[in-house]
Parts: structure tokens; C-alpha cells; sequence
């Protein structure tokens, strides 16, 4: 964690934190005289602030990271004058997200330039200007399933200058010229999740296990969320179902798990769990300990990769949390882990190698469930590159995961044969141990299994037999993988 020092200058600069331009252009299009003013003054660190430790000197992982050592944001111009301390902020992250369209689009006129390098993906060589790239996304977001929002470091790894193949902002903005016609098989609630729900926000299909989603947002939003059907604001195309938030609402889950006493383990997710404050995660793992055959649970968040300074923000109390309830587990011999997603080696700055070091240290479990995605993580390279930094900082290579079948993510997914051959070329290549499963989460329920455990791979279409799920006894025996028509 950062020094005392440090932490004080964060609490002392939160103060008069000043908001990137987007929000100044927002603001003053807004005509709000407070802020409409405020300026970001001389780049730097303020003259009587010393930069955070973890700036001031840099370690042996900073140095073999793909960034500078020092404030990579920079290199984006709405933060070219953001200082460490502003930008390693929790708070200052929330309250400089992009989650309108109008700050997305004032973000992108500052950011990007007016005429853009030629894309290689043919769908997009009509796209040249920054007008025509801002023109993409306003008309791909009526035809998405999430809304958009995005912390300001999520967006700081996007490589402004030349957006239209970086492998980030395909996963957060949607884009009208790589979408297309949903698969006719295709579902908003692919996996089947509320057919498992004895009620909305607990979701049985295992017969061991529970996912208890005690959050509905998330800190940025994933085009190609799985869940979309019930995770974050409204859309133009989807209502979503949101589970009821809340005590009652979790003591409803806890009563149910009480009532199990087949259930061991337990998700908690949501959306996200960095989304829940820390007496929040306190109360439900207090309430999980105490239910004696619960021997295992595990928080659910991609706020590593969308916040990883959350974790070193000694004026937040998640980390914390954590690191508490992970000693608490170990001395009533029950497991606790975090799991989370990356999806593509950008996403690992020296900022999430100093959060997982600190997790790491203090004993915390953490386990990363990659998604599969056209165009972002789909060839080899990129993927032996993803799983090798995250084996390198001690998160637990778990999944990989074919995209799902969810309605208006018809362009994330790949064809199946494509995770068959990812898996066939790189394991061997990395330590067994820090090999994930490569997987098919099986539409309509079926649950996970190993991608290449089909009984059957003809003509675009793989079918599984799914044999522990006896939840209901009207479920099918097999169950299709289809792969996108285009
Ligand atoms: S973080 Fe997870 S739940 Fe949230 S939008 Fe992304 S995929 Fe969906």
C-alpha cells in the first residue's frame, strides 16, 4: 500500500480534485457555473505533494511492465495533466466515469485524432475520420444489450490513436460496423439462469454450488455481458429483470442456503462485488461462515481489471475486506477467493501488478475466468501472452470461456473450433498448472464443460451431454454449441 505520506496527500488533493476535460466540456455545455471554470493546471505533481512510493521507486515488475513505470494515462489527452494521486483514487475514478453519450463523445473528440490510420478489418475501412468513428458508436449503442460506462483507467488503456482494432475498447463500446443479426438460436438469457432460480437473485443449477448475485452494476460494462438480461441500467432492446437488492433480499438467499445443506460453495456476484461496500462484503461473509456446510465462496468482480487501484487506495476499505475475510476463512479451515476477468494483456498495467502483489501477499486467492472474444483475444499470441501475465502475477489461469450465445453479441463470439485450437497449441507450452480450462458453458443451462468434450462437431454445430444436472429433470441430455453464421 502506498505510504502514510502518500495517503495523506491523497485525502488533501481528493479535495479539490479536478475533473478531467471531457467533464469540463460536459459540464459547460451544461452550463454549471462551478465547475465550467476549473482548469487542470501545470502537469506534475503539485509542488508540495510527493508522488506516491509506489511511484517514486520503481520495482523489478514495473520495469518488465508494457508501461512506463510512471503515469502511462498520460499518453491519453483528457488525462494529460491528471496526477497520480488523482488518478490512483477510488473516488476520483467513480466520479470521472464515462457513462453518457455525451461525455463519451466529448472524451473521444479530445482523445482521438481527426483522421484516423486505416483499420485491417475490412468491415471497417469506411471508418477515417473521428467523426465517422463517433458516428459508429452512437449508432452501435441503440442496437446494445449494455449500456456504456467505463472507469477513466479503463479507458487509459485503450490506444486512443488508433482505436478502431484495440482489443479493449471492442470490449466496452459497442460499434455499428462489426455488429450483426443475432443466431436465430440465440437468447438475452442464453444460459438459461432464471429457469435455475428458486427466486430472482439465486441461481441453483449445481447441485453443490449457488450463485447468489447480490449486486445488479457493474464499475464499466462489458458489450458482451453474459448477463445482460439483468445487469446494469436499461436499454433501447432490453428491460432488464434486476434482482431485488437489499437485507431481506440477501437474507431471503442465506434462508435458502440454510435450507440446503447439499450447498458447500457459493458465488457471490452480481454484476460486480467491487460494487458492494466493505461492511457489505463483511455481512455476507459473516453470514456464509455461519452456515456450517459452507466450505467454500468466492467474490466475483472485474474490478481488478476495470479499478485495479481500488485494491492500493488506503482510503478504501474493499481490499481490506478481503484480505480480512480470506484470514478469517483460513481459520475456520473454509476457502475464500476472488475471482476475476481479463480478457486481454493490455489490461494488466504496473498498477494491477501492484494490486495483485499486495493480494498475493496477504494470502488472498485470486482466479481469472477469460472470455473468448472475436478480434480480441481469438489467436494464439495474445492468448499465451494473457495467460502467461496473469500466471507471472499469481492470478490463477482458470477459465477461458467460448463466448455465450446472448442476443446482440453475435459479433464477440468466434466459432468453437477456434477455442479447440487455442487450447491445442498452447497447452504444452505453459506450466500445466497455469493452463486454464478451456470451456463451453453450455446454452440453455447445461452448465460448464471442457470445449473439447463434444460428443459431436458437424456443420458449425457441437453437441455435449451435460450428466450431473438433475436440478430438473425436464432438462434436455444434449445440449448445442452453435457456432456464428458469420
Ligand atoms: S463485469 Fe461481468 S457482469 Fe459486469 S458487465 Fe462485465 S461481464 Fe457483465
Amino acid at each position: 500500500m502506498r505510504s502514510h505520506v502518500a495517503a495523506r496527500a491523497s485525502s488533501r488533493c481528493l479535495h479539490r480534485a479536478k475533473p478531467p476535460s471531457y467533464v469540463v466540456i460536459q459540464v459547460a455545455q451544461n452550463a454549471t457555473v462551478s465547475q465550467a471554470s476549473s482548469s487542470y493546471g501545470a502537469p506534475g505533481y503539485d509542488a508540495d505533494i510527493p508522488p506516491p512510493s509506489i511511484l517514486s521507486k520503481p520495482t523489478a515488475s514495473q520495469n518488465r511492465s508494457r508501461y512506463d513505470p510512471d503515469m502511462f494515462w498520460r499518453k491519453v489527452r483528457p488525462f494529460r495533466n491528471v496526477n497520480a494521486t488523482e488518478f490512483l483514487s477510488t473516488r476520483w475514478q467513480r466520479q470521472f466515469k464515462v457513462n453518457t453519450q455525451a461525455k463519451l463523445e466529448a472524451f473521444i473528440n479530445e482523445a482521438v485524432p481527426e483522421v484516423l490510420p486505416p483499420s485491417k478489418d475490412p468491415k471497417q475501412r469506411h471508418i477515417r475520420t473521428k467523426g465517422d468513428f463517433i458516428d459508429d458508436i452512437i449508432q452501435g449503442m441503440p442496437k446494445a444489450g449494455m449500456n456504456i460506462g467505463l472507469t477513466p483507467y479503463f479507458l487509459s488503456i485503450i490506444d486512443w490513436t488508433n482505436p478502431l482494432g484495440d482489443p479493449v475498447l471492442r470490449q466496452c463500446l459497442p460499434q455499428k460496423s462489426l455488429q450483426l443479426p443475432d443466431h436465430p438460436m440465440s437468447m438475452l438469457d442464453s444460459l438459461s439462469e432464471k429457469a435455475d432460480s428458486p427466486f430472482e437473485g439465486l441461481v441453483h443449477r449445481y447441485p453443490h454450488k449457488i450463485l447468489f448475485l447480490a449486486a445488479t452494476t457493474c464499475p464499466s460494462y462489458c458489450v458482451g455481458c453474459t448477463r445482460s438480461y439483468a445487469v446494469g441500467p436499461h436499454t433501447d432492446l432490453v428491460n432488464k429483470s434486476r434482482p431485488r437488492q437489499g437485507r431481506r433480499a440477501w437474507q431471503r438467499a442465506f434462508d435458502y442456503i440454510h435450507e440446503h445443506p447439499e450447498i458447500a460453495d457459493v458465488v457471490v456476484s452480481g454484476g460486480d462485488t467491487y460494487e458492494l461496500q466493505p461492511e457489505h462484503l463483511r455481512e455476507i461473509a459473516e453470514s456464509l461462515f455461519a452456515i456450517p456446510h459452507i466450505n467454500r465462496f468466492r467474490f466475483a468482480t472485474r474490478g481488478l481489471s476495470f479499478m485495479p487501484m481500488r485494491i492500493l487506495d488506503p482510503q478504501d476499505g474493499w481490499a481490506r475486506a478481503v484480505i480480512d475475510i480470506t484470514r478469517k476463512g483460513r481459520e475456520l479451515g473454509k476457502e475464500v477467493a476472488v475471482h476475476t476477468q481479463f480478457n486481454h494483456p493490455h489490461e494488466i498495467s504496473w498498477v494491477t501488478e501492484e494490486a495483485a502483489r499486495l493480494l498475493f501477499k496477504e494470502g488472498v486467492i485470486v482466479r481469472n475466468q477469460t472470455v473468448l472474444g472475436r478480434g480480441i483475444n481469438d489467436n494464439v499470441e495474445t492468448m499465451g501472452a494473457l495467460i502467461r501475465g496473469l500466471a507471472d502475477i499469481n492470478f490463477k489461469p482458470y477459465y477461458v470461456y467460448q463466448a455465450d450465445m446472448v442476443q446482440f453479441t453475435e459479433h464477440m463470439r468466434t466459432p468453437l473450433s477456434t477455442i479447440l485450437r487455442l487450447e491445442k497449441e498452447l497447452r504444452g507450452t505453459i506450466a500445466g498448472h497455469c493452463i486454464p480450462h478451456f470451456v463451453v458453458d453450455l446454452p440453455g443451462g447445461g452448465g460448464k464443460r471442457l470445449a473439447q468434450s463434444y460428443e459431436r462437431y458437424e456443420n458449425g454445430v457441437a453437441e455435449y451431454i451435460s450428466p450431473v444436472l438433475k436440478y430438473k429433470s425436464e432438462k434436455p441430455d444434449v445440449y448445442k454449441y452453435y457456432d456464428p453464421l458469420a
